[in-house]
């Protein structure tokens, strides 16, 4: 995802972070997400009462596989 997408929703509460699609199970999510919110799966889940929505996990995926949902 674009960084400029993935700004505007920095630290917004009022969406969710899912992943979707074909995850090559790197874990580069995982080892980025400084609330440790993520579980190793495939693909990884999110914990959403863990998440700031910081949105680092978006950022280290290298198959978009995070997504940014309402
Ligand atoms: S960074 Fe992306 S491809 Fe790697 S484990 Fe996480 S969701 Fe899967
Ligand atoms: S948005 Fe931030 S806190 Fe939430 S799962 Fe991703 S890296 Fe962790």
């Amino acid at each position: 995802m674009k960084s400029k997408e993935v700004e505007k929703f920095r630290y917004d509460k009022t969406v969710y972070v899912v992943a979707v699609g074909n995850c090559g199970t790197c874990y580069y999510c995982v080892n980025a997400c400084p609330e440790n919110a993520l579980r190793e799966w495939n693909p990884p889940t999110v914990d959403n009462s863990l998440c700031t929505r910081c949105m680092k996990c978006v950022e280290a995926c290298p198959r978009n596989v995070l997504k940014i949902i309402r």
